[in-house]
């Protein structure tokens, strides 16, 4: 029997509703604070131990109206982890850039398309929002175990899914959240099959997959 997940009862964040045409705004409606509170925290309404080394890390949320496809497919999130500032004008850059949005340099930084935000349901905007949450793992060392650094924090590093998330990810949300229900229902090797269609709307998948 699948467990029941009750949705979390506060209304979830929206992008903020005067973005202009390909652009990027740094969330102002709490969306940081409700993923903790939904996702991270313990007593969250949909809270995952699989995101535990999240739980105190920096996360940078931005929303862009701008549109990127893939196999026609529109992309709804992307998730970066972000480097320490090199002594290049291209990185200096990027750092001034997220400490105007942020006020300082958070260590991920995910991007949720607002398009795709305004129209998606409850379960497939929290889906998306998990599914990006998965690409950042933290690092082991050669005997599996979790690092840290000095200050005691998780070292992160970025993950591709595996059928584990994937699977997981299913049973949380749903086949018709995941957006692979016609999938699911013509293929019978769900798992496989479905992730590569949810790598299609995910675009660090597509880098990834590039790569
Ligand atoms: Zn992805």
């Amino acid at each position: 029997m699948a467990k029941i997940i009750p949705f979390p009862a506060s209304t979830r964040p929206s992008p903020p509703p005067d973005m202009g045409l390909d652009a990027f705004a740094p969330d102002q409606d709490g969306l940081g604070e409700w993923v903790r509170e939904t996702f991270l925290d313990e007593d969250g309404p949909l809270f995952n131990e699989r995101h535990a080394h999240l739980r105190e890390a920096p996360i940078g949320w931005l929303w862009t109206t701008a549109v990127a496809t893939n196999h026609d497919r529109q992309v709804a999130g992307q998730c970066k982890l972000v480097g320490p500032m090199s002594s290049k004008w291209s990185s200096a850059m990027a750092h001034f850039q997220l400490r105007q949005w942020f006020g300082y340099v958070p260590d991920i930084l995910i991007t949720i398309s607002a398009l795709h935000a305004r129209q998606a349901d409850d379960w497939a905007f929290c889906a998306l929002i998990e599914h990006e949450l998965y690409h950042v793992g933290q690092a082991t060392d050669m005997y599996d175990m979790p690092r840290f650094n000095r200050d005691g924090y998780p070292i992160l590093e970025m993950r591709a899914h595996d059928v584990e998330e994937f699977t997981d990810v299913v049973a949380r949300y749903g086949a018709q959240a995941t957006g692979v229900a016609d999938m699911v229902r013509v293929a019978n090797n769900g798992p496989t099959v479905g992730e590569a269609r949810m790598r299609l709307a995910c675009g660090t998948c597509m880098t990834a997959r590039r790569a």
